[in-house]
Parts: structure tokens; C-alpha cells; sequence
């Protein structure tokens, strides 16, 4: 039977981290400040964006939501993304997403300063991490992915990491991390032929689709690490991409859905704008 990676345990111990180098910088004079768009009336997006503020004011940030109406006009939001980047308040800036489909998400995710992409999705904080070398922040879901992967004790060095999924926000920057790592990665995708033996390859297997019980037991190599990033509302419960019950019986740790990889992408929010506060100063 695998052992359960606790993310919310993980997420509770990164976040007291946190609290003590809030206070530092306070007492330098800087309070951590995130800045948050939210367009529209997406349920889900609401209930994120007010977990984000409410993480923000226990660590002893502060937080700034700019709640701007579904048929927004894109000038609209780009003129304030500017004026948000000249704050010098605000140490981190995010767009929540998905956007409404008339405005152009790429455009306005790359109006962020570097500075202040806390969730890592611009342009040039991606292509950073593709790079190596100078890095920008590490965008939040694939940062805590990988905080769960190695706090397991694995050596990623030549084994197999199979990555399920490759969207910007989680897919292809977790492939990169596993590579960076010196794993053999593999992306599978909606076209790869035969996911199955894919999968059974892996021994880091990382699922990022929202396809509900994608993954079968039978199809996760015995002993591997299994990190289930899938979150599905059905009848009012969150539900993973892997079949919880049946990979659990074969994998060798395995994340839970709900807390797992959830409560990792705030703290890795968090951490994220502490870090951009403590460049701030560094930069002063
Ligand atoms: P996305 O942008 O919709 O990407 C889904 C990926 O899955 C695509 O690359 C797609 O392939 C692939 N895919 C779809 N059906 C497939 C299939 N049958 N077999 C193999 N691959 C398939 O989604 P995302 O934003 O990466 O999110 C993925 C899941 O993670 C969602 O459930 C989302 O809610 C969840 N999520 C959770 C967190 C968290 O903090 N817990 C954060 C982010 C996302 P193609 O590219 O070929 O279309």
C-alpha cells in the first residue's frame, strides 16, 4: 500500500517558514503585498482568489483584490496591470485565470513585470526556466509538485518521470523541473498512442489533465511516486485524474485529491511573493 504524500501538512510547515521571514522583512520596513485581477463571476476563480487573500493576511501580508467585470474591456485591464507594475507596494502581481474569452490571456499575463510574476507565467519568467542559468520564480503548482516529488527522499537522477498533460501552467514546467533534475521525461499528451505503457514506465508519474480516474492502478509502475494534480467538481467533491484506490494499492507514495497538490500552489504563491519582497530589498 503506497504512502500518502500530506500536502497540506507540507503546505502548513512551508507556510510557518514563511511567517518568520514576514517578520523579518517588517521589521525592515517591507510587508509582503500581492495585487490579484479577478474578471468576471467564475465561481471557482472567486473562491481562489479569496483563499489567496485570506493566506495572505495569516502569514502577516497584506492583499489587494481588483475585481473588474466579465465584459471588461482589454485596455481597461492593461492600463491597470501598468499602473499595478509602478506600484512599488505591490511586491506581486497575478492575473487569476482562466479570463474571459474576448480579452487575450498571453498579452496581459506578459504585461507583468518579471519582477513581480509571482505565479510564473509571463513570457520571459517561462522561458527562464526552459533556460536555466538566471531563473525567475517558478510557477506555483509545478514548484509544490516538486517540493511533494523530493519530499519523498527520491534521487530523480536517471530515473523515469512521465508528465501527463502539457499545459503552460503545469505540464511543461514540470517537465522542465524534472529534467533539471536530471530525470528522463517524457510529456504524454491527448494523442499519445497507448498512455498505458506510457505510464508503466514511470517512475515519477505526474498527472495534470482533469480527467477524472484517468490513471488506473494498472496503469502506474509498482513502487513509483504518483502526483495527482487533477481537481474535478463532481456532485460538490473535488475529484483527481488517478484512481486513488487502485494506484494506491501499487504505487509507492501517491498524492490525495483533495490534499495533495492543492494546498502546495498557495503556499508556493506565498513563497513566492515573500521571495520578490526580499529581491525588492536586495535591489534597494
Ligand atoms: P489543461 O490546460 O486543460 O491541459 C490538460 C492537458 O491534458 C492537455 O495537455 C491535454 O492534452 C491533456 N489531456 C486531455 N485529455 C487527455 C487524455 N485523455 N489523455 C492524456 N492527456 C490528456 O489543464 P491544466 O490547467 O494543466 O490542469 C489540469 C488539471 O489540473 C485540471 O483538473 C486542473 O483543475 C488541475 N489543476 C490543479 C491545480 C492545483 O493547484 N491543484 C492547479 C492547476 C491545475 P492536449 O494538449 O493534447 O489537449
Amino acid at each position: 500500500m503506497a504512502q500518502i504524500i500530506d500536502g497540506k501538512l507540507r503546505a502548513a510547515k512551508i507556510k510557518e517558514e514563511l511567517k518568520i521571514r514576514v517578520q523579518a522583512l517588517s521589521g525592515k520596513g517591507v510587508v509582503p503585498k500581492l495585487a490579484v485581477l479577478l474578471i468576471g463571476d467564475n465561481p471557482a476563480s472567486k473562491t481562489y482568489v479569496s483563499s489567496k487573500a485570506k493566506t495572505c493576511e495569516e502569514l502577516g501580508m497584506f492583499s489587494e483584490v481588483h475585481h473588474l467585470p466579465e465584459n471588461v474591456r482589454e485596455e481597461i485591464v492593461i492600463d491597470l496591470l501598468k499602473g499595478l507594475n509602478a506600484d512599488t507596494n505591490i511586491f506581486g502581481l497575478m492575473v487569476q485565470l482562466p479570463v474571459p474569452k474576448h480579452l487575450n490571456e498571453r498579452k496581459l499575463l506578459d504585461i507583468i513585470s518579471p519582477h513581480k510574476d509571482v505565479d510564473g507565467l509571463c513570457t520571459v519568467t517561462a522561458g527562464k526556466l526552459i533556460v536555466g542559468g538566471e531563473k525567475g520564480f517558478v510557477p506555483c503548482t509545478p514548484q509544490g509538485i516538486m517540493d511533494l516529488i523530493l519530499s519523498t527522499g527520491i534521487e530523480l537522477k536517471g530515473k523515469r518521470a512521465v508528465v501527463v498533460g502539457r499545459s503552460n501552467i503545469v505540464g511543461k514546467p514540470v517537465a522542465f523541473l524534472l529534467l533539471e533534475q536530471h530525470a528522463t521525461v517524457t510529456i504524454a499528451h491527448s494523442r499519445t498512442a497507448d498512455l498505458g505503457a506510457v505510464c508503466r514506465e514511470a517512475d515519477v508519474l505526474v498527472v495534470a489533465v482533469g480527467v477524472p480516474r484517468l490513471i488506473t492502478g494498472e496503469m502506474v509502475k509498482p513502487g513509483a511516486v504518483v502526483i495527482d494534480v487533477g481537481t474535478t467538481k463532481i456532485e460538490g467533491r473535488l475529484v483527481g485524474d488517478v484512481d486513488f484506490e487502485g494506484a494506491s494499492k501499487v504505487a509507492g507514495f501517491i498524492t490525495p485529491v483533495p490534499g495533495g497538490v492543492g494546498p502546495m500552489t498557495i503556499a508556493m504563491l506565498m513563497k513566492n511573493t515573500v521571495l520578490a519582497a526580499e529581491a525588492h530589498l536586495t535591489r534597494k
